[in-house]
């Protein structure tokens, strides 16, 4: 059995805790690895080596940090086929949106090899006589990223590449589902000229998490899973006096209204429900349907579930791969089971005729879901898409801005007054007009409201560069004997 451990100082280093957890293949539905879980004793070693490398790394210009950010940026862009085909291995995903992936992930490796403008503070010259006032940014010091298994590569990515550039060191704490793109990419930062040390990957579980919790020299933790985790990491990271920011799940909803084009509707609701099995924090799982609307629209929606391509990411036309294990599975069609008990109507069920073998289930739509049932109010995250049916443009927006989540929203109309009030009403971090999937390109950040997000700054962009760093504010006299003399008072300008 293939056994994957931890990356400290710039090696592959083999666990010791004698615990370990099943990597799976998703496709086959057979175990592939064994992961080595560390220990509270492990974490350390990785926090003391990535203390040991910040002061030199810190000291690094800023030309060379962004040097060793083009370098990595090369060598994953020619590297992208093998890192999207060793996670399509792991997480199930065919390999169309594995390249996405790696795609959307690289573009923040991009923004990073900016990172000589990114850090530039402010100057106010003569802000006294004689006085000029400054502030700079530096980095935090070790900075611990845990990351879900749904998105191994860009997730990571989102957080080490600001995190570095930076000037801080980083802990990466995978998902134990799909933990090997992450050494992967400690090989590949290794190989753009980053000093060993600065890039640590522990695997882990609760055991590593907590430990990073509590680690007095752990500055900062950028979290991103579910909500009941993400609110545990901010309460006890923050507690502990770290700098803590932590996205959650969500359940995001798109209102397509009367006047949208619902052939063009339908396209983007079926990509954005069941692509990667609907295992995306920004899939689309409620469709709200205006009444007038709403048949013919589920109509199409249905229309079109017939031709998605279900199967392993080894066949290059399949569009939909399995989910990430059998236990989610099981618990993703029990959602199927529930809805048709609560009322709502099973539209197609994904369970009839899905691939064996692996943990396939196939697309499902259920119409007349309800806030109150619990295929309406909780986050599936899997390829179940539900239609509600609202009367009124009002009654659409207040079912999304009741919902506990915040993450990503979308409209569908033609009329422009109408998607600018939705984007001005709207309780959500991303919002999409006419677009179903609207994740920030790199130079915006990422985040969701409400319980999509713990914590006041959003993932990667300029939010990012803030939350890897604090600010320091310089007031600055040269001495100049001429006007130099004893005064009591309190500073003023005036
Ligand atoms: P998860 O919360 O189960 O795991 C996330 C990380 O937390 C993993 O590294 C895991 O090892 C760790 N973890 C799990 N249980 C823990 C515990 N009890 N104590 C400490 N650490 C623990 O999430 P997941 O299943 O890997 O990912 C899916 C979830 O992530 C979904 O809810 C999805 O919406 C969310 N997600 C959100 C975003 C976003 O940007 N908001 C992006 C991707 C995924």
């Amino acid at each position: 059995m293939n056994r994957i451990s931890h990356w400290i100082d710039g090696q592959i280093v083999a666990g010791t805790s004698g615990r370990t957890s099943a990597v799976w293949n998703p496709a086959t539905g057979e175990q592939q690895a064994e992961l080595a879980l560390a220990t509270a004793e492990e974490v350390d070693k990785a926090v003391a080596v990535a203390k040991a490398a910040f002061p030199e790394w810190r000291a690094t210009n800023l030309s060379r940090r962004a040097e060793v950010m083009f370098h990595l940026r090369e060598l994953i862009s020619a590297n992208r086929k093998e890192i999207a085909s060793l996670l399509s291995a792991e997480h199930g995903k065919v390999l169309s949106d594995a390249l996405g992936e790696v795609a959307r992930g690289l573009e923040n490796v991009e923004f990073a090899c900016g990172i000589p403008n990114l850090m530039k503070g402010g100057y106010s010259e003569q802000a006294s006589t004689g006085v000029d006032v400054y502030s700079i940014k530096q980095p935090l010091g070790v900075v611990a990223g845990i990351t879900p298994f749904n998105f191994p590569a860009m997730v990571p990515m989102w957080m080490f590449a600001n995190a570095l550039a930076c000037g801080n060191t980083f802990i990466l704490k995978p998902s134990e589902k799909d933990p090997s793109v992450s050494l992967f990419l400690a090989e590949l930062l290794t190989q753009a000229g980053l000093p060993d040390g600065c890039f640590n990957v522990v695997h882990g579980d609760k055991v590593a998490v907590d430990r990073l919790l509590a680690h007095p020299d752990v500055s900062a933790i950028s979290f991103v899973g579910s909500t009941p985790i993400a609110k545990y990491i901010y309460e006890t990271g923050t507690r502990n006096g770290k700098r803590v920011q932590a996205l959650g799940g969500a359940k995001n909803h798109m209102l397509v209204l009367p006047d949208a084009d619902l052939d063009m509707a339908a396209d983007a609701a079926v990509s954005a429900a069941y692509g990667s099995a609907g295992e995306r924090c920004m899939a689309i799982s409620v469709v709200l349907a205006i009444d007038s609307v709403a048949d013919a629209l589920v109509k199409k929606i249905e229309e079109r579930i017939p031709a998605i391509k279900v199967g392993p990411a080894s066949e290059p036309d399949n569009e939909m791969g399995p989910l990430i294990t059998g236990e989610h599975r099981d618990k993703v069609a029990g959602y199927i089971d529930g809805a048709a008990g609560e009322g709502a109507t099973v539209v197609v069920d994904g369970r009839d005729n899905a691939p064996g073998g692996g943990f396939f289930l196939n697309p499902s739509l259920i119409d007349y879901a309800k806030p109150g049932m619990k295929v309406y109010d909780d986050e599936i995250f899997g390829p179940v898409l539900t239609v509600t049916r609202v009367k009124s443009y009002a009654e659409g927006l207040q079912l999304i801005n009741e919902n506990l989540y915040g993450n990503g929203t979308a409209i569908f109309t033609r009329d422009g007054g109408v998607a600018r009030q939705f984007e001005f009403d709207v309780q959500v971090g991303m919002v999409g007009i006419n677009v179903p999937i609207p994740v920030p390109v790199s130079y915006y950040s990422f985040g969701g409201w409400k319980a999509s997000l713990f914590g006041d700054q959003h993932m990667y962009g300029p939010d990012g560069i803030n939350f890897f760093t604090r600010t320091k504010v310089v007031t600055s006299r040269w001495p100049d004997p001429a006007t130099s003399a004893v005064d009591l008072g309190f500073p003023q300008n005036r």
